[in-house]
């Protein structure tokens, strides 16, 4: 994770476990944890902006599954942070991007 971005990461993580939702170890940051998602697309991941929340439970997928709760998604978006789960159409429900600085955007 950027150092940047790391701490308030971490401050955000802490306050959903606390909350009940726990963030298996597996959870991940960083360019290399990549492949979990299964695909090649560009990806905040490379510049250590993003984690994977819980992937095996919180896939890349249309159909609507996950187990991060509504009131965790809600907390990340206060905080600044950008959601997969949030994308037009296929959601990507693990997936937690910090957009203030992307390069791209
Ligand atoms: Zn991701």
């Amino acid at each position: 994770m950027h150092a940047a971005v790391a701490p308030l990461a971490e401050v955000c993580f802490n306050a959903i476990k606390a909350r009940g939702y726990l963030l298996h170890p597996g959870s991940c940051w960083g360019a290399e944890c990549r492949q979990i998602s299964g695909t090649n697309r560009a990806s905040n991941h490379s510049w250590g902006l993003a984690a994977d929340l819980n992937a095996p439970t919180n896939p890349y997928t249309s159909t609507g599954e996950h187990d991060i709760p509504d009131w965790a998604y809600d907390l990340l978006r206060a905080y600044g942070w950008g959601l997969g789960a949030d994308y037009n159409g296929k959601k990507d429900y693990m997936h937690v991007e910090w957009m203030a600085h992307h390069p791209t955007q």
